[in-house]
């Protein structure tokens, strides 16, 4: 991008003038934050239009990633370093007195995803940019993104995340574009003019969908993808008679119903979210991005759908889109009067979906009840591809009516999603080698004996432009003073750095971007809530969604025993610790809040004893979001890895940690084994049991938890002191959370996630750790061996991976 400063600086106070009616020394950080915003979407603009109009005029096949979730984080910062303009646009800024960090810190995350599953498509749209491939997002214009989380008595509060208070200054509405989803109603039946029979829908619900495009700025090239997302709208605004009648409630009740579809983001990550509304936010963003996909094919080529796949391929984000497969059959056959045949064969060739947990509570099911009131006519589409779907089994296993009740994408007064996109889509893919490999041969067998040429594996990635480049920068320049620019392309160029991992120079130079790190977020968090950080002390971090299979609870008892045994001896004298936790739990699961709750009582018991005083600390970061992420990763020494094997699909906290130098603590979970693996097992931690492991007790249920507290005092001692008055004098707030280790709870085993298995193995991983930390040369030099070893994971890698198996994608290089 050419920069031209005076040109910026001409526009930010022409538009500070046109928009606020201000000159720069009345404007507010926030007035300038949107300014800059706007002048460099404005600088964009033509490169966004010459790569739409490149596409038009040369019609290749795209991409379309289907997602109900694109955890953006901010674009300011991100935009103006795949501008390659960052530093200059600091520098016109600084010559007007004006201190970019304030300007950035005005702008709120795009938090329209709960985890992983939603920032992994927000790093894909990033590599899809900045490699030339025509590739395009699909989702939901939450009004209401994540929640913010509050630390309130150390239980989680959640507050609504309005984060459309102000105008969003990168968003374009497109009301040109807008499209029709129709719920509810009823079938009918007729004939076209032309004396065709058609299905069609009488006294529906129609809602309107408007999409608003986000520009995805690809680094260092001319390239510019669009993210639309849909908001929804009542055609008629609010009923005028019922407003006259002074009935204002259900005056406004239809407009409402309308636009709580696109209201908020559901905060469930890999639970069940079993609302219609949410079936209903489904179906609203896949018809409308089909509707919108179909018009312009049609306008382009005429409607013959014989060519739709050969321009268009669409990836399925988990089952959450899926409902797209069943209404690209309606509107093929009930518009465009195609016959079932042509049109099956169309939509198979069209849709590829990812798998991404085996956590069955994840795999979304819908009451029958539930879907076909909602969607009449498409779950009569499914009762179609089933009924033929079934008759094909029997022909295949004739006898075998067990597998054709489990295999039966209707069931158990069930439509079945995963079952749907597993039979319609062409390719079907896990997260990670070990994730795909237990699909196919635990969770999914009978559909990968049946399919077994549609699955595959693709290791997740993260983007190293934001992850790397944008968020630790002095690490970025150490290496680029290294072995050069070109990494922030092609990331397996970190290679280079292995000649490097013996020069003291080097170390040195490693160690003190680390120790800056460490301070940053150390100064970050004070101001932020007000908490101490020793910047001498290992930074143990674990920052991700709370779940149980994540095993917050496991890091916790281990802190919990850490502190036993440093009040119980003192000449017991490890080296000094931080640990550093960030989680949101969804809000209804209450097993999650508690461990929350459980985190911070032991930080606020931990932090106030003076008899560890400058040992060991407990801090959690409220609101673990991108924007916090982008200041942890960078500052941390340990990553914590520690889900029960075989429940991680892939992790992708762990890759980003990775790249930042921190050495990973894990099971041979997920992507860990992959990690691992490219680092070298001695340059991590590996404990716990393995997957194999763990598929043999569940099968023969051998695991007795009861043996392990048995064998070991102290393990028995931090589970008694849940509820012995230690930390909670009433007895009663972590009375569930230990139940359900010793005894089981709510009809579960006792232990489901094998915190008490793993236990010991973790505490010696830990007191590896220790030890290994007192040679900071020898630390610092596995840490550059991993990031070393990084290069596979980045997302552009994995974009690679799906464009030459799944996608078929040509480049486009727009001029
Ligand atoms: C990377 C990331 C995640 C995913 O973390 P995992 O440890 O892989 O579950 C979740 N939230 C945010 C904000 C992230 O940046």
């Amino acid at each position: 991008m050419n920069f031209d400063a005076e040109k910026f600086k001409a526009s930010l106070v022409e538009r500070l003038k046109r928009q606020y009616g201000k000159d720069i020394a009345h404007a507010n950080s926030h007035d300038l934050y949107d300014a800059v915003a706007a002048c460099t979407r404005e600088m964009i603009t033509s490169n966004w239009m010459a790569t739409r109009a490149e596409y038009e005029k040369n019609p290749v096949k795209q991409l379309y990633y289907f997602s109900a979730e694109f955890l953006m984080g901010r674009a300011l910062s991100n935009n103006l370093i795949n501008l390659k303009i960052k530093d200059a646009v600091k520098e016109v800024l600084n010559g007007m007195n004006i201190d970019y960090n304030l300007v950035e810190d005005q702008e709120p995350d795009a938090g329209l995803g709960n985890g992983g599953l939603g920032r992994l498509a927000s790093c894909f749209l990033d590599s899809l940019a900045t490699l030339d491939y025509p590739g395009h997002g699909y989702g939901i214009r939450y009004e209401y993104g994540m929640f913010e989380q509050h630390i309130e008595d150390g239980y989680q509060v959640e507050y609504p995340d309005n984060w459309l208070r102000h105008r969003d200054p990168w968003e374009i509405k497109r009301s040109d574009l807008a499209v029709t989803v129709k719920f509810g109603g009823n079938i009918a039946y007729g004939t076209t003019p032309d004396g065709q029979p058609r299905f069609y829908l009488e006294n529906a619900e129609e809602v309107i969908a408007t999409p608003y495009d986000m520009p995805i700025i690809g680094y260092d090239t001319n390239t510019v993808n669009t993210l639309r997302l849909w908001e929804a709208t009542s055609p008629n605004g609010f009923d005028l008679q019922l407003f006259n009648s002074m009935d204002y409630n259900r005056a406004v009740e239809k407009q409402n119903s309308a636009e709580n579809i696109s209201r908020v983001l559901y905060p469930n990550d890999n639970g069940p979210s079993g609302k219609a509304l949410r079936l209903k936010q489904q179906y609203f963003f896949s018809s409308a991005s089909l509707q919108d996909l179909v018009h312009h094919f049609v306008a382009n080529f005429g409607p013959d759908f014989k060519k739709f796949p050969d321009y268009h391929v669409i990836q399925l984000n988990d089952t959450h889109p899926v409902v797209a497969i069943p209404e690209l059959m309606r509107i093929l056959i009930d518009e465009y009067g195609i016959g079932w045949d042509e049109a099956w064969s169309i939509v198979q060739k069209t849709f590829a979906y990812t798998n991404h947990t085996i956590l069955a509570e994840a795999l979304e099911k819908w009451p029958i009840e539930i879907f076909q009131g909602l969607l009449p006519r498409i779950y009569q589409i499914v009762e179609e591809i089933n009924r033929r779907f079934i008759e094909d089994l029997r022909q295949k296993y004739p006898d075998d009516y067990e597998k054709h009740n489990r295999m039966s994408i209707i069931g158990g007064g069930k439509v079945r999603m995963a079952w749907l996109a597993i039979h319609a889509a062409f390719s079907v893919n896990g997260v990670a080698a070990l994730h795909t490999e237990l699909l196919k041969t635990q969770e999914l067998k009978d559909w990968s004996a049946l399919y077994p040429e549609k699955f595959n594996n693709k290791t997740n990635g993260v983007t190293q432009r934001r992850w790397l480049l944008n968020a630790n920068p002095a690490l970025a320049e150490f290496i680029t003073k290294r072995i050069g620019h070109g990494w922030e392309k092609d990331l397996t160029k970190l290679k280079g750095l292995e000649k490097f991992i013996d020069d003291e120079e080097t170390l040195n130079e490693l160690i003190t971007i680390k120790q800056d790190n460490k301070q940053a977020l150390a100064d970050y968090l004070k101001h932020k809530q007000n908490d101490f950080l020793d910047p001498d002390s290992i930074y143990d971090v674990q920052v991700k969604r709370l779940h149980e299979y994540k095993r917050q609870f496991l890091n916790v008892l281990h802190i919990m025993y850490l502190y036993n045994r440093l009040v119980e001896d003192p000449n017991f004298d490890p080296p000094a610790r931080t640990f550093i936790f960030g989680a949101k739990a969804a809000s209804g699961y209450r097993r999650a809040k508690a461990i929350i709750k459980l985190i911070n009582t032991v930080a606020d018991r931990v932090n106030n004893d003076r008899r560890v005083r400058g040992k060991l600390r407990v801090v959690f970061v409220e609101n673990y979001c991108v924007t916090a992420a982008e200041k942890i990763y960078p500052a941390a020494d340990v990553s914590e890895q520690i889900s029960t094997a075989g429940y991680e699909a892939s992790g992708t906290s762990n890759m980003k940690f990775m790249i930042n130098g921190a050495l990973t603590l894990g099971t041979m979970d997920g992507a860990n084994i992959e990690i691992f693996e490219e680092a070298g097992k001695e340059n991590g931690f590996i404990f716990g049991l393995s997957s194999d492991q763990i598929i043999k007790m569940e099968a023969d249920h051998s695991y007795k938890p009861s043996e392990y507290l048995a064998r070991n005092p102290q393990l028995a001692k931090v589970v008694e002191q849940l509820v012995d008055g230690t930390y909670d004098p009433t007895h009663q707030i972590f009375k569930e959370l230990h139940d359900s280790l010793v005894y089981g709870v709510e009809g579960q085993r006792p232990d489901v996630f094998y915190v008490l298995a793993d236990f010991n193995s973790y505490c010696k991983a830990q007191e590896e750790i220790a030890a290994q930390y007192k040679d900071k040369k020898g630390w610092a030099r596995k840490t550059l061996i991993n990031i070393a070893n990084s290069g596979k994971f980045s997302s552009d890698r994995t974009i690679e991976d799906y464009v030459r198996d799944i996608w078929k994608l040509n480049k486009l290089v727009v001029k």
